[in-house]
């Protein structure tokens, strides 16, 4: 059957699916019911993603909690759905899944075979908790195979791809086992350590598998440095929680790790039930270390009976120790044990023998437990070059940022100054434009615009006005009052002009007491009329001065206007304004004359 295209957009069945498969280690139970709920619209839509992605989350939930078989028909099913899809990543997390249930069944070769050589193409392809997956699956398989080294080489890395912030609480998983290979290698506190790290993680989620995996490893540790008693309350913990689906499941709670810890702590009954517990829940394909601890709590029980010789039958059926897959720390375990029991006994070459055995396991965890703490500093090392470096980035980054803010600073202080100065040019230009002492335009501006307004004039077919005005016995202001006060008089005219002219008008200081109006849309009588009133005003002006009081004053003015349409140049239009203003001197002053065309 040629497989079905893969939906172009996540529809909402995989969305679920992915729902299911991120809160996996957050939530247990909420994941599990995503996942089918998942599976059922997958089904219904035809949507073969979902499907897989809700197979797969499924599978790991019952990897965890469910019997094993169901779990491995899980992922391979998961599996297929992925290769019909031609998602390798999918396939690949179900590789993941299939190893860690072969690795689970004790086949360690068989599962590192499969997560091996998934390890660059998987580096490359899978996000930071499916990384974080993979690595950590590895870690578990060399951590079996009694290669600590390299399995706290892969567990750090893990931590690393599956930090807190995006490992959606996969590195409480890696806290655990941390702690567990800390424990096998005999360094308590710090495997002590890392159970709390991981119990204050699991405080934020609702998966209790990892919590009760965290205790199992608090319980382990504990009995390791001779504080069983310390371990009671944990153990009553352990046993108070719910050991359904969607709490522990049938997982391996350790109850031989417990009975020993209850044993020694001198709890016999609690020890016995433990035992008893751990005796039904063996399995005989299961880890080797299971199969030890079972045995030391069975020679542990037999001693607090006072069955020295049923305790030490317990032991020697062990024998070799020294198979693959026995942690040194179960063989220290037992050998420690059997010379207890042997001196108890009073059989000291059996004591001796064991202690020996125990030395030399002794000996091969001290080597063991140097090299993962060297492999552990190196790692720490490496992490703290990254944290420096990406706090270089951080300090680079911040100090561009401060640049870039002078830079702006310097920007606003500079277009500042821009303004400044343009506006310094504007002013300069005016002085240049402007008679200082009027406040008028100058005779060189209105020479300057004259021209243009001509030309608008005849364009829009509008009237432009010209007056030529004179002010009126002016040498004889100067002379009867001095040329400050002619000044003043002056300054006081070209405000009356300002006053009286519009916006549009253009006044100018023609020469010394002279001036001449630009004014556009004005017929000559409107401009007449305008002059005749700005005459009635200067008349009515009066100045206090030194030599007395100065009134009546007067000027003569000429108007000559465009709209007779024969001017053929504003020169022409100015001489004219200026005959007319002659023309006005000439018939008595103190009056405005029209010119004639
Ligand atoms: P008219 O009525 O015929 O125009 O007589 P007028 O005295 O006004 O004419 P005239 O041309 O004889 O004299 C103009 C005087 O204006 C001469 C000059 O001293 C004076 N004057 C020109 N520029 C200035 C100036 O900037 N300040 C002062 N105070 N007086 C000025
Ligand atoms: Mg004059
Ligand atoms: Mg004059």
């Amino acid at each position: 059957m040629p497989a079905p295209p893969p939906p172009s957009r996540a529809g909402p069945a995989l969305r679920l699916a992915r729902r299911a498969w991120r809160l996996q280690y957050r939530d247990s139970a909420q994941s599990l019911a995503l996942a089918e709920r998942a599976l059922a619209m997958g089904d219904r839509l035809g949507d073969a993603s979902a499907v897989a992605w809700a197979r797969l989350a499924q599978a790991y939930h019952h990897m965890r909690y469910g019997p094993m078989p169901v779990a491995l028909r899980e992922f391979r099913a998961a599996r297929r759905g992925f290769a019909r899809l031609g998602d390798e990543r999918g396939q690949m997390l179900a590789d993941v899944g299939v190893a860690r249930c072969t690795w689970r069944q004790g086949r360690l070769h068989e599962a590192l075979d499969i997560v091996l050589p998934l390890r660059d193409r998987g580096m490359a392809l899978l996000r930071h908790e499916e990384r974080g997956m993979l690595l950590n699956s590895i870690a578990g398989c060399c951590s079996v195979m009694g290669r600590p080294d390299e399995a706290f080489g892969y567990m750090y890395q893990a931590l690393r791809e599956a930090g807190p912030a995006r490992g959606h609480g996969f590195d409480t998983v890696l806290y655990c086992n941390l702690a567990h290979e800390l424990c096998l290698l005999g360094d308590q506190d710090e495997a002590l350590a890392y159970v709390e790290e991981g119990l204050r993680r699991c405080a934020t989620m609702n998966t209790p598998l990892f919590h009760a995996a965290l205790l199992i490893n608090r319980v382990q540790s504990l009995t390791d440095v001779g504080r069983a008693a310390d371990a009671l309350p944990v153990i009553h913990e352990l046993l108070a929680m719910r050991d359904d689906a969607v709490g522990l499941g049938v997982q391996d709670m350790s109850f031989e790790s417990l009975a020993i810890a209850a044993l020694r702590a001198g709890d016999v009954a609690l020890g016995s039930d433990l035992l008893q517990r751990a005796r039904a829940a063996v399995d005989v394909d299961g880890l080797p270390d299971t199969h030890i601890e079972l045995a030391v709590a069975e020679a542990e029980a037999a001693r607090c009976a006072g069955r020295l010789d049923d305790a030490l039958g317990h032991l020697a059926r062990l024998d070799p120790l020294t198979r693959e897959g026995i942690s040194l720390r179960a063989r220290c375990m037992a050998w420690q044990l059997r010379a207890d029991l042997c001196q108890l006994q009073g059989d000291p070459s059996g004591a001796v023998h064991a202690l020996r055995e125990w030395q030399l396991a002794h000996l091969a965890r001290s080597a063991m437990a140097s090299r993962a703490r060297q492999q552990a500093a190196s790692l720490q090392t490496e992490l703290m070059r990254a944290q420096r470096r990406h706090e270089e980035i951080d300090a680079r980054r911040q100090a561009s940022e401060r640049a870039r803010e002078a830079l702006s600073a310097i920007n606003r202080q500079l277009s500042a100054r821009v303004a400044e100065v343009q506006a310094l040019q504007l002013e300069l230009q005016q002085q240049a434009l402007r008679d200082p002492l009027t406040g008028l335009y100058n005779r060189r501006h209105m020479n300057e615009v004259l021209g243009p307004m001509f030309l608008l004039a005849q364009r829009d077919r509008l009237p432009l006005s010209v007056v030529i005005v004179d002010l009126d016995h002016f040498k004889a202001v100067n002379d009867r009052h001095g040329h400050l006060a002619g000044d003043r008089v002056l300054s006081a005219f070209g405000a009356l002009l300002a006053v009286h002219l519009r916006r549009s008008d253009v006044a100018c200081r023609y020469g010394g007491e002279e001036f001449c109006l630009l004014m556009p849309r004005t017929a000559a009588a409107m401009a007449r009329r305008k002059l005749a009133a700005m005459l009635k005003a200067w008349r009515a002006q009066t100045f206090d001065l030194d030599a007395g009081r100065l009134t009546q004053l007067s000027f003569s003015a000429g108007v000559a206007d465009t709209a007779a349409g024969e001017w053929i140049a504003p020169e022409q239009l100015l001489r004219a304004a200026d005959d007319a203003a002659l023309q006005a001197k000439r018939s008595g002053r103190g009056r405005v004359v029209l010119a004639t065309p």
